[in-house]
Parts: C-alpha cells; structure tokens; sequence
C-alpha cells in the first residue's frame, strides 16, 4: 500500500504559476488548497499536533494569506488571532515596520496594546522566501515586548535560506512543505 504524505498531497494541488507577479518568480498558488475542506482541515490539525506544545498564548498571521489558516489554527487551540496588515488598513492606533524589498519597501502593522508584555507568539504566514516579510512581523511583536517562540509555514522555499534569517528572533521553525 502506498502511502500518500500530507506534504504530498498539499504539494499535488499547489499551482505554479511562473513569471508572477514578475519576470522570473515561480508563484507557488496555495489558493486551490481552500477548495478542498478535508486537506484544509488536515492541515490545520497538523500545524496544531506541531504548535500545541508550545505553549503561546497568540498568533499572529501576515495579510493576506496568512489569515487563511492563522484563524483556523487560532479556534483550535483556543488562543486569540493577532492580524498584522499593510499600511494604512487597520483603523486604530497603530505601530508600524518599514523593511526592503527586492524592490523598494513595505510596511506592516499591528493595532497598539493588542499584546501584553511577554505574551509568547508564534509567527504564521502561507510561504517563506527570504524571510523579510516574518521577520518585519517578528520586530512588531518585539515592539510590543511580546515573546517570538517560533515561525510556522505552509510552504518553505528553502533554497532561498529564510529559516537562517529568522534564527536570531526564535528557534521553533514549523513548516509542512519545503521546495
Ligand atoms: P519573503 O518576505 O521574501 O519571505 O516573502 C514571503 C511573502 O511573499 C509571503 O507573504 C508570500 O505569500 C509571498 N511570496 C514570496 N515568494 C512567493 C512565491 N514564490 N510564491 C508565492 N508567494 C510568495
């Protein structure tokens, strides 16, 4: 009997989509991923059975793609979901991180007093590249003096060295699909 891994089956419906949104950037789409309810469901379990031992008391995911399982890993483990977004989209106070591009800048942001102090967070996107976008995400939680225990992703796209980028903030390094 073979065995089909759940690495093997996100990997059979991710879309590569090459030349997008730029000359030469192979798009991993994860969006056909949402049209199958029992893979969303398996996935979310798993990164749950890898966070659960962590013990955080939050999580927090980066728009957009960020917030497709960030919220389902949140109900499940009963803990709260702390959206971060790009400027100029959260109504409240706010506080604000400036990081490169390949290209330019971006800048992320978090509402004001969403975290205590020593709050252990994880940090949760859909994909790793170079690792600015989650490291942008982990100075916001530095900012509020929050605890960054750990990164988790669906997709790693290791050749490109984020997880070495993202060792200076935490160690607990969780993905389920690595290119
Ligand atoms: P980076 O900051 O370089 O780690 O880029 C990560 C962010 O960009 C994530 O939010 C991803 O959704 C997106 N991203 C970067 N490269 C790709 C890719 N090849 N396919 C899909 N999304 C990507």
């Amino acid at each position: 009997v073979e065995i089909i891994t759940l690495e093997q089956r996100i990997k059979s419906v991710i879309r590569e989509v090459p030349d997008f949104p730029k000359p030469g950037i192979l798009f991993k789409d994860i969006m056909p991923i949402m049209q199958d309810p029992e893979l969303c469901r398996d996935i979310t379990e798993t990164f749950c059975e890898r966070i659960r031992h962590l013990n955080i008391d939050a999580l927090c995911a980066i728009e957009s793609r960020g917030f497709f399982f960030g919220p389902m890993i949140c109900q499940r483990l009963n803990i709260p979901f702390i959206p971060i977004r790009k400027k100029g989209k959260l109504p409240g106070d706010t506080i604000s991180y400036s990081y490169d591009l390949e290209y330019g800048q971006a800048t992320v942001e978090i509402h004001k007093d969403v975290l205590d102090p020593g709050t252990r967070v994880i940090v949760h996107d859909d994909l790793l590249a170079t690792g600015g976008t989650a490291a942008a995400a982990a100075e916001l939680m530095l900012s509020q003096k929050a605890e960054v225990v750990g990164f988790s992703f669906l997709v790693n796209l290791s050749f490109l060295k984020g997880e070495e980028r993202l060792q200076s903030y935490a160690s607990d390094f969780i993905h389920l699909v690595e290119y």
